[in-house]
């Protein structure tokens, strides 16, 4: 049995194998010295004006995080975009601008820390006559650590900065009218987000659910309301219901209408 044993040791050690050699070389500490990763340009379709990103760390597995430096001149932005697991911002030079669809901009100095949650639409860059340089951190999800989207128009770049001490949680409501009409019709996009949807649609005195149903019997904005009933639970059946009972009430013409936009929109989903 001793004897055994002892074979079984000196095999061990005889051969060490490639694989515990290289899982070593992992786990030793690995420094990457300043200026030996060559920046790069922040690509034309993803980002407007001129910017430079300089890696800092790639994800490692099972670690995901990976981290850049990101150098904005005065005017230079992302386009919109999306973190699956969000990200952090760490402002290490200059002013810039961040936000999300349908919130108001947010000035950015050095020395400020951002998070951006996961799956939230939003933008960051410089300001018009500022540079801005942050430390973006990032995790992937299954390899993916950015979904890229349209850019950042003039109009929605030169948008009013949210007024000084106001409250960042008074984003916390959905302002989807702020953002698709905001620059264009700024009172309406007010009314309709903090009376219409910040108030009526909040009052408890019907759900959600119900009041989605209200909403798909007015033939108006009817495409738009047929995707929010179904998010708020109203089955397909109950719309189309809903639309051939009202052919008796709000014309025939209309409920013949509504019934062929409702079914691109179930279509498409
Ligand atoms: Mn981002």
């Amino acid at each position: 049995m001793r004897i055994f044993v002892a074979i079984g040791i000196s095999l061990c050690m005889l051969t060490p194998g490639p694989q515990s050699q290289t899982s070593k070389d992992q786990q030793a500490i690995r420094i990457w010295r300043s200026g030996s990763q060559p920046s790069r340009q922040g690509p034309a379709e993803n980002f407007t004006g001129f910017v430079r990103v300089d890696p800092l760390f790639q994800a490692n597995a099972p670690a995901r995080a990976s981290g850049s430096l990101v150098t904005f001149e005065p005017g230079a932005r992302t386009a919109w975009h999306i973190h699956p697991l969000g990200q952090i911002l760490i402002i290490t030079a200059g002013t810039g601008r961040v936000q999300r669809w349908g919130d108001p901009l947010e000035e950015i100095r050095q020395g400020d820390v951002v998070w951006i949650p996961p799956g939230q639409k939003h933008w960051h860059g410089a300001e018009p006559n500022s540079s801005m340089a942050h430390i973006a951190i990032v995790e992937q999800l299954d390899g993916k650590a950015v979904d890229w989207m349209e850019k950042v128009s003039e109009a929605q770049y030169g948008e009013p900065l949210r007024a000084q001490g106001a409250s960042t949680d008074a984003g916390a409501k959905p302002r989807p009218s702020q953002g698709a009409i905001g620059d264009f019709a700024p009172k309406l996009a007010e009314l309709t987000d903090d009376v219409l949807y910040g108030d009526v649609w909040e009052r408890p005195e019907l759900s959600k659910r119900d009041r989605s149903l209200v909403t798909v019997a007015a033939p108006d904005k009817l495409r738009s309301h047929l995707i929010r009933a179904r998010e708020n639970g109203v089955t397909q059946e109950e719309l189309v219901e809903t639309i051939t009972h009202l052919a008796f009430y709000c014309g025939w013409p209309n409920a013949v209408n509504a019934i062929s936009v409702a079914k691109e929109v179930f279509e498409k989903q």
